[in-house]
């Protein structure tokens, strides 16, 4: 609970500007905590006079943290392939082992999953938990769920990393409720805190305007999920060693109440944006659907393809496959192109960590232009056709 001595309150109203949620409000002189505080503290540290006090929030904390050691990462394997995303939460969960002095595992759930283990290492895993069975052929939730959460609870792992595909997002839940721990989805960055090792999960909130760091430092294991393309895979090392620990399920993980007939895996749109490395992207700019010819045509000259900001997606005038963002995909090409895209926060969220960003903007105080490595001011009817017969240009000769 927050409480406020109104002894010591001057009613200087820092806190009212400090709470994010409008939860305190001064009155007559005193400060006012109201029913939508969260108690996130975040006005206790700024009272000067220190008048605001967070009470012990009941929230319970594990004796036992010191017994969760290691860093592990969920590797989705299905129709005989590993997740990309896999090796990309191996790269960000190599560093978090380095930094805790811990080690890295990957936890394999499939069938036929041949070298698959062998590449887990190479990818920077020292131990590989594999559980190769005719049963984890298809994705179950029940039956993944089981299994995963069973290892957790008999290795005690302190993090817990997977991708927030359809298939984290459908059972990583379930496992983070199973083993009474919290979860952070859709996390951008993660960390080690220096002070007590805790993981800093880093995420967009409240829309995307600003980014929370959560924290878990009372309870283990810590779980997150990151979506495909946000991480960095690091090179494989086919010198590197480690263990491969098999595993085999029982009777009792392998039942569930759900009967998968078939798994399909859906065709492919005709568009993958977050496999190309040239990216045109279009935004409301482009005035009408129309305008997405010309970014064709540029993408055609560089061998690209063509993604989209949500307005215009929202407008129907690319479909939704294409959408770069917050609530589309994370790309992270070698050159991304924004045309007639303003940079807001939930579409730079997207492709920001592309490496090299164009824009063409005609207004020089686009906030795109904050992240763009190199900026246009212009009109891109004007600015694309010069570039496209540039190119042209160039190729020809
Ligand atoms: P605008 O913001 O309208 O910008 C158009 C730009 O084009 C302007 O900067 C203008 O100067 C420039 N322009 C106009 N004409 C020309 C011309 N002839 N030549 C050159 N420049 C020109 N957005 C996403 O993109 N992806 C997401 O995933 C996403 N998720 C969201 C989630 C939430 C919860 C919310 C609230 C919003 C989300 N948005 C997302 C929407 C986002 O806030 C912006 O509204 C959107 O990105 C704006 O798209 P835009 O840049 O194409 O359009
Ligand atoms: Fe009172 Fe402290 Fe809030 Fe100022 S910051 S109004 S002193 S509670
Ligand atoms: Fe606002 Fe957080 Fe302070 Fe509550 S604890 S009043 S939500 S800043």
């Amino acid at each position: 609970m927050l409480k406020i001595d109104e002894k010591l309150c001057i009613g200087c109203g820092i806190c009212e500007n400090q709470c994010p949620f409008g939860a305190i409000e001064v009155v007559d002189g005193i400060a006012v905590i109201g029913d939508t505080c969260t108690l996130c503290g975040a006005c206790v540290e700024e009272c000067e006079v220190e008048a605001l006090e967070l009470e012990d929030t009941g929230l319970k904390k594990q004796d036992d943290l010191e017994s969760w050691s290691g860093v592990w990462v969920f590797c989705e394997f299905t129709h005989g392939e590993l997740a990309p995303v896999s090796l990309e939460l191996l790269g960000v969960g190599r560093n978090l082992a380095d930094s805790r002095g811990v080690q890295l595992s990957a936890v394999l759930l499939g069938h036929l999953t041949e070298n698959t283990a062998d590449q887990l290492i190479a990818h920077g895993a020292d131990q590989v938990f594999r559980a190769d069975n005719p049963g984890l052929e298809l994705f179950s939730d029940e039956i993944y769920e089981k299994i995963l959460s069973d290892l957790i609870l008999e290795k005690k792992p302190e993090i817990i990393l997977a991708g927030a595909t359809a298939i984290g997002r459908s059972f990583i839940p379930g496992v983070a409720t199973t083993v009474d721990a919290g979860l952070t989805a859709d996390c951008t960055r993660l960390e080690i805190r220096q002070d007590d090792g805790a993981l800093m999960q880093t995420r967009p909130a409240f829309g995307g305007n600003i980014m929370a760091t959560i924290v878990c430092p009372n309870t283990r294991p810590q779980m997150a999920t990151v979506r495909p393309k946000v991480m960095k895979a690091l090179d494989p090392d086919d010198r590197r060693s480690g263990d491969i620990v098999d595993i085999m399920p029982t009777a009792r993980q392998l039942v569930s109440r759900i009967k998968v007939l078939e798994s399909v895996k859906a065709p492919q749109s005709n568009v993958n944006i977050q496999e190309s490395d040239i990216l045109i992207s279009g935004g409301r700019g482009l005035e009408s659907e129309k305008g997405f010819n010309l970014l064709h045509k540029l993408a055609e000259a560089l061998d690209g393809k063509v993604s989209a900001s949500r307005a215009v997606v929202d407008a129907g005038w690319i479909p939704y496959p294409h959408q770069v963002g917050q609530t589309g995909k994370t790309v992270a090409p070698k050159l991304y192109i924004a045309c007639g895209i303003s940079g807001a926060i939930q579409h730079v969220a997207g492709m920001q960590s592309s490496e090299t960003i164009v824009a063409i903007n005609r207004d020089k105080d686009a906030p795109i232009f904050n992240i763009a490595d190199f900026g246009i001011v212009g009109d891109l009817n004007e600015v694309i056709p010069k570039l496209i017969a540039k190119i042209e240009e160039k190729r020809g000769s």
